[in-house]
């Protein structure tokens, strides 16, 4: 019988893995809304243009929450649901992602 020779193939370079921990909080400039009482500060609490609740973002359009030194969340214990319930590696999070792609490491 014939034996077939083994090809070895090159691999496939790895894709870099999606982690909040080497991403520049890009999903922190997103408005957050706030639909439940997390105990947010109410310096960090904002006012939309319907009357409804939001994250306070800075004129640069980042989260007033966020520490921009460390580009972690002051809050983090008492972050908004939607804050917890953004889903790391998803659609939405690959999206800001790529939107800020200069911004994370
Ligand atoms: S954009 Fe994704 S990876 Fe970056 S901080 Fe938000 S959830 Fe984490
Ligand atoms: S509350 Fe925290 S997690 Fe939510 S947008 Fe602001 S800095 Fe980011």
């Amino acid at each position: 019988m014939t034996s077939i020779p083994l090809i070895q193939l090159p691999e496939e370079p790895a894709e870099p893995a999606i982690t909040c921990s080497t991403c520049a909080a890009c999903c922190c400039q997103l408005e957050v809304m706030l639909i439940t009482d997390t105990g947010v500060p109410e310096r960090f609490i904002d006012t939309d243009d319907w009357g409804g609740e939001v994250m306070l973002r800075l004129d640069d359009g980042w989260c007033a929450a966020l520490d921009r030194d460390t580009m972690m969340c002051t809050i983090y214990d008492k972050r908004p649901l939607i804050c917890r319930e953004f889903e790391m590696g998803a659609p939405e999070c690959i999206t800001e992602r790529e939107g800020i792609a200069t911004a994370y490491r």
